[in-house]
């Protein structure tokens, strides 16, 4: 049997969203200047593990929201009980904004003021319906002037 505190190195961060996705966060701990993720070693997460192999896919907004998460987490790990002056820059090198993980899952997004357009991939689009801006919270918002609901958009990006 294995004990509780033993624990399993995680260095994929899609996995590391997977499994957050499925109601298993990560414990995050700090080494040296590197926030590393690991797992308890129990049943649940090697299913989890499994089920991952068969089949990694999560909803797109899901997965933004998760990374989100887990960047929070981890800048929270990295920066311990320091004080954060202000609103402190946002370290990217890890892993990027919703709103450029939305864009990297769209064809050749064109900036507009303070938002994107570009083709949506749920519909047969012959102008550039899809609108991609970031919400007040960071979140990346969708929307197709055509109709789209957002679940189109899960499927046809493949997230
Ligand atoms: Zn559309």
């Amino acid at each position: 049997m294995h004990t509780t505190s033993e624990t399993l190195p995680l260095y994929d961060i899609h996995q590391a969203a997977f499994l957050e996705f499925k109601g298993t966060p990560p414990i995050l701990t700090k080494q040296g200047s590197r926030v590393v993720s690991r797992y308890r070693r129990q049943k649940q997460t090697y299913a989890l593990l499994r089920g991952y192999q068969d089949n990694p896919s999560i909803p797109l907004l899901d997965y933004v929201a998760v990374l989100r998460r887990l960047r929070a987490r981890m800048l929270e790990a990295r920066d311990g009980n320091e004080k954060r002056e202000g609103e402190r820059e946002m370290d990217t090198g890890t892993l990027c904004s919703p709103l450029n993980n939305v864009l990297s899952l769209l064809d050749n997004p064109r900036p507009i003021g303070n938002r994107y357009v570009t083709k949506c991939p749920a519909h047969n689009d012959a102008e550039a319906s899809l609108s991609i801006s970031e919400g007040s919270d960071g979140q990346a918002l969708i929307h197709c002037f055509a109709g789209c609901p957002t679940k189109a958009y899960n499927r046809r990006l493949g997230a």
